[in-house]
C-alpha cells in the first residue's frame, strides 16, 4: 500500500511544478496516475488526492468515483449506494489545473485531509468554481463544480500550492475514526 505523506513533510509546502502536455502519455506521468489511483482507492473516505500527498511534487490531482456519487447525490437528492452492483464512475484526472472562476458567494464548509490526520475543521469555500485542466491522455477539458466538487477543486489547487485546510480552518478539531457516530461521514482530500 502506498502511504500518504502527512503534514510536517516540506513536499507538502513545495509548490507543485508543472507537466509538460507532451510527457502526460509518458511511462513516468502514467505510473503516478496509477500510483495516485491506488492510494485513493485504499483511503476508504478519500474524495480526492494530490501528487504531493504521495510525495511528486507535479501539479496534478485525482477525484475519485466516491466524490462524483456524492455529486450526483446532491443534484439529485437520491441517496449515493455504491452497492457492487452500481456502476462506478471513473475518477477524473487533473493535470496542470487552473481555476478559471471561483463564485462570489462562499460558505463554510467542514473539511479534513488525507495528509492531516485526523483534524477537521470549517473553510471558506467559493460555492461554485470552475477548472480547466488536461486530462491522463492529454486532453484538454473544463469542469465546473458546485457544492463537494466545488470544495475538492479548491482544496486540490491548494495541495499544488503547498497550502493545507489547517492554514485557514476555524474550529480545528481532533476526530478519530471510532468516535464517529455510525453514518457520519466525514470527507477527506
Ligand atoms: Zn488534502
Amino acid at each position: 500500500m502506498l502511504d500518504i505523506v502527512q503534514n510536517g513533510d516540506p513536499v507538502l509546502r513545495t509548490t507543485a511544478a508543472e507537466i509538460l502536455p507532451a510527457d502526460i502519455s509518458s511511462p513516468k506521468i502514467q505510473k503516478i496516475l496509477n500510483d495516485m489511483t491506488v492510494a485513493l482507492e485504499a483511503q476508504e473516505d478519500g474524495v480526492a488526492i494530490a501528487a504531493p500527498q504521495i510525495g511528486v511534487p507535479l501539479r496534478i490531482f485525482v477525484v475519485s468515483h466516491r466524490a462524483l456519487a456524492i455529486e450526483k447525490e446532491e443534484e439529485t437528492g437520491i441517496p449515493a449506494d455504491e452497492t457492487p452492483s452500481t456502476k462506478k464512475s471513473k475518477n477524473l484526472v487533473f493535470i496542470n489545473p487552473e481555476i478559471l472562476k471561483l463564485s462570489k458567494k462562499r460558505h463554510w464548509v467542514p473539511e479534513g485531509c488525507l495528509s492531516v490526520r485526523w483534524l477537521y475543521g470549517k473553510v471558506l469555500r467559493a460555492e461554485k468554481t470552475s477548472v480547466r485542466a488536461y486530462d491522463e491522455t492529454g486532453k484538454r477539458f473544463t469542469r465546473n463544480g458546485n457544492g463537494l466538487m466545488a470544495q475538492i477543486f479548491q482544496h486540490e489547487t491548494d495541495h499544488l500550492n503547498g497550502a493545507l485546510f489547517i492554514d485557514k480552518a476555524r474550529g480545528i478539531e481532533e476526530i478519530h475514526p471510532e468516535d464517529l457516530r455510525e453514518g457520519a461521514r466525514l470527507s477527506h482530500d
